[in-house]
């Protein structure tokens, strides 16, 4: 392999139960676009561009596919509104933006990329983002663009229950309506760049003004040079109370491990200390791919040091 096939790339389209995905066409369509999404990410770095332009590219493209929790497939909140949060990482220089409980933007990780690179903040939230949109020339999309059919009977569906629930997850409410997932990209570049995204509506019927851990550094996305580029998805909170990605980060910077190693030690505390559910996507700094998840599946594909596309829906 010459060193500028030297690349990898991971997304993942969200964790849960998946039991709503029982037919085949259902599981291709997913299948597909992870795999499309994947060749898109190995243009972009066959074309010289860096693990941080591959994993905006990528976590775009999932936003634009209604499939996903995320970007136009967004969840509803308990108020039946869509409150998005995105963040990115780029591993060079631990540079990171975020957004949360944002409304009517198409592309939140690309608004997350403008707060990194045109404001001297990490993360802005709801109106304030918004307007830096608007500052930055981003234009605002109606309500209508995210309000599909299907997220407003999951909604229903939910309050019938008196329950929040994972868009992906294993409850009575099934059917399929529930078919999508937060989503998030990974990537190591040819030089050796590390960069992370992730980007979700959160969780269906959350309380308005809840933020989960999709856009918190160290919890739902992360990247440093050093070490790895991690994506989480799944209950956010318990995300959150493990920093899960910065841990995942630690067991390699000061065990040794690698990116397997690291993932399973990562998986074991999450489960251990919080009965935490919902599973993780990894690339260490020799760009080697792993996933692991307490939840009975997780959507997720990679391409590991410039090999074939894989794609695993379990
Ligand atoms: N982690 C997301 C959140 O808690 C949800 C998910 O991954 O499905 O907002």
């Amino acid at each position: 392999m010459s060193q500028k096939d030297n690349y990898s790339i991971m997304v993942h389209g969200g964790a849960g139960a998946l039991d709503n995905v029982k037919d085949e066409k259902t599981a291709v369509r997913y299948i597909e676009s992870i795999r499309q999404i994947l060749e898109h990410g190995r243009e972009v770095m066959k074309l010289g561009g860096s693990a941080l332009q591959a994993v905006e590219a990528c976590a775009s493209l999932l936003e634009d596919d209604p499939v996903f929790n995320a970007g136009c497939g967004s969840v509803l909140n308990e108020q039946g509104k869509v409150e998005m949060d995105a963040g990115i990482m780029d591993g060079r220089d631990l540079s990171a933006g975020a957004i949360a409980s944002v409304s009517n933007i198409a592309n939140p990780v690309q608004l997350a990329r403008l707060v990194m690179t045109e404001s001297e903040h990490v993360m802005l939230i709801s109106e304030g983002a918004k307007r830096f949109a608007e500052h930055c020339g981003m234009d605002l999309t109606q309500d209508e663009y995210f309000l599909t059919p299907d997220r407003v009977e999951q909604l229903k569906e939910a309050k019938r229950s008196h329950k929040m629930i994972l868009d992906h997850d294993e409850t009575d409410t099934g059917g399929e309506d529930q078919k999508y997932g937060t989503i998030g990209a990974i990537a190591r570049d040819p030089s050796g760049n590390l960069a992370s995204a992730t980007s979700t509506g959160g969780i269906v019927n959350k309380r308005m003004g809840r933020v989960g851990d999709s856009p918190i550094v160290g919890s739902g996305v992360y990247a440093d040079n050093e070490t790895c580029a991690v994506s989480a998805t799944g209950y956010g909170e318990d995300f959150m109370r493990t920093v899960i990605s910065k841990t995942i980060s630690d067991f390699i910077f000061m065990k040794g491990m690698n990116a397997e190693e690291a993932t399973h030690a990562g998986i074991e505390y999450l489960s251990r200390k919080v009965k935490g559910r919902g599973g993780v996507i990894v690339i260490d700094n020799e760009g080697n791919c792993s996933s692991g998840f307490t939840t009975k599946k997780m959507i997720h594909g990679w391409i590991e040091k410039g090999g074939e596309t894989k794609v695993r829906f379990k």
